[in-house]
């Protein structure tokens, strides 16, 4: 299938907000409790064509544009927050480093597999033991065409359901900073791979989570993304595009607080009035609306730069500044939200829609392609290099 035409486009964005906000949402409540997502959700997303839809035509998919990819992605962030990492992953960090990255023949090999989820990864960076980046421990050590790999990752989302891992290592301790680190895309039945149990987490229920452990893992070279010590360079832009979907997410679910809260304000009575008419509950919705304006503006703005550049000179700038500002925005809704739902919001199986867990939630956003700390540090480093400019002004 080739590109979609506006109406069958409009059709599908309305298709997937019927199935987030329905049979989603009524599957969490069991996974809330479980951590564990039913087969059956995994098929709905085959389905639905959540797997293919961002894919490039030559690889299954429907070649959506990036615009149309984050608009997919905002209307399944409106449901539960283990299935929107899920799928937010799923459409995006998924395929994009190998797509991006890798050899021909390694992406002749695996690429079409994305469509049916016959191919899923996890991607694994982060370390117990240091700082993300150029202090990362696992090493891969050259052995004739293969490498050895040993070490540890931890916090990494998905590994209860991937069958090939990116693993990002330390190859050259005594290169510059820039290039003491490689990527690799190792299939998880290797020997010597192992997963590591991690505990259940704060919100976004159903998405696994564990460490990993590699001892003397040999994987041949024909697995290693881009050249030895590319690595930092393909994380970072791997992580920039993915950070605009985080942002997306954001957008997604602020929108459904601003939804519900209307919802409920235009209902709930009080002295005799809907709390809808009060100036007080208004100013409140003015401010979601405006943080949830402003933030679809960023994204957009995003998308039209990377189809025209995927790595122009902004695209790493703006994604950390769509990333951060979209955390301000759900917290923003999130605290506004519960403001207007009073008591109510507060406990679960709310008639106007899960608060209680969009809120909880919403807190993964914070750390999910780095805290908002290290997006400060990638904008302010960027906004030293280009003088204070984007390109919008002379
Ligand atoms: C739900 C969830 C899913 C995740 N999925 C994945 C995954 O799939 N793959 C993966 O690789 N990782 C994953 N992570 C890890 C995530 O990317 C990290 O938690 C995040 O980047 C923060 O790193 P950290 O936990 O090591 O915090 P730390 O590095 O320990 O940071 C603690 C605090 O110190 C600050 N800090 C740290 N270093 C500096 C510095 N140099 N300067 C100033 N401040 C600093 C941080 O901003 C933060 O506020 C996931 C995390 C969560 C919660």
């Amino acid at each position: 299938m080739g590109k979609l035409s506006e109406q069958e486009f409009q059709a599908y964005l309305k298709q997937i907000r019927e199935l987030t906000e329905g049979t989603f949402d009524k599957m969490q409540k069991d996974i809330e409790v479980t951590n564990v997502f039913p087969e059956e959700f995994y098929q709905l997303g085959i389905k639905n064509n959540l797997y293919r839809c961002s894919l490039p035509t030559e690889y299954g998919g429907w070649g959506l544009s990036e615009l149309e990819i984050l608009k997919v992605q905002e209307e399944f962030s409106r449901g539960p927050g283990g299935m929107r990492m899920h799928l937010h992953y799923a459409m995006d960090l998924n395929w994009r480093p190998l797509y991006d990255f890798g050899s021909k023949e390694l992406k002749a090999e695996l690429m079409p597999g994305f469509q049916d989820r016959s191919v899923f990864t996890c991607w694994a960076v982060t370390e117990e033991t240091g700082g993300t980046g150029a202090d990362i421990k696992t090493t891969a050590v050259k052995d004739g065409d293969d490498y050895i790999i040993n070490g540890e990752k931890f916090l990494i989302s998905h590994t209860d359901c991937c069958n090939y891992a990116y693993i990002t290592v330390l190859t050259d301790p005594n290169a510059d900073k820039d290039h003491r680190l490689s990527t690799f895309m190792v299939p998880c039945a290797t020997p010597g791979y192992e997963v590591t149990p991690m505990p259940h987490m704060m919100g976004c229920r159903g998405s696994g989570h564990t460490g990993l452990k590699f001892t003397n893992m040999r994987v041949n070279k024909k697995y290693l993304l881009g050249k030895e010590g590319d690595g930092l360079h393909i994380s970072i832009h791997s992580l920039s595009v993915s950070r605009v979907h985080i942002a997306a997410s954001n957008l997604g679910m602020a929108q459904r607080m601003l939804d519900i809260s209307l919802k409920r304000a235009h209902d709930r009575i009080t002295f005799g009035k809907p709390i809808i008419e009060r100036q007080a509950i208004r100013m409140k919705i003015a401010d979601m609306a405006t943080h949830i304006h402003a933030l679809r503006t960023m994204v957009y703005d995003f998308a039209k730069d990377y189809e025209l550049d995927p790595h122009g000179e902004y695209i790493e700038e703006k994604a950390a500044m769509c990333k951060l500002f979209s955390i301000w925005v759900t917290k923003v809704c999130g605290d506004e939200m519960l403001e207007i739902f009073g008591g109510i919001g507060y406990f679960e199986d709310c008639e106007y829609g899960p608060t209680e867990r969009l809120y909880r939630d919403s807190r993964a956003m914070w750390l999910e392609e780095g805290t908002p700390t290290v997006q400060r540090i990638t904008i302010s480093r960027q906004t030293i290099k280009h003088g204070g400019h984007l390109e919008y002004l002379d």
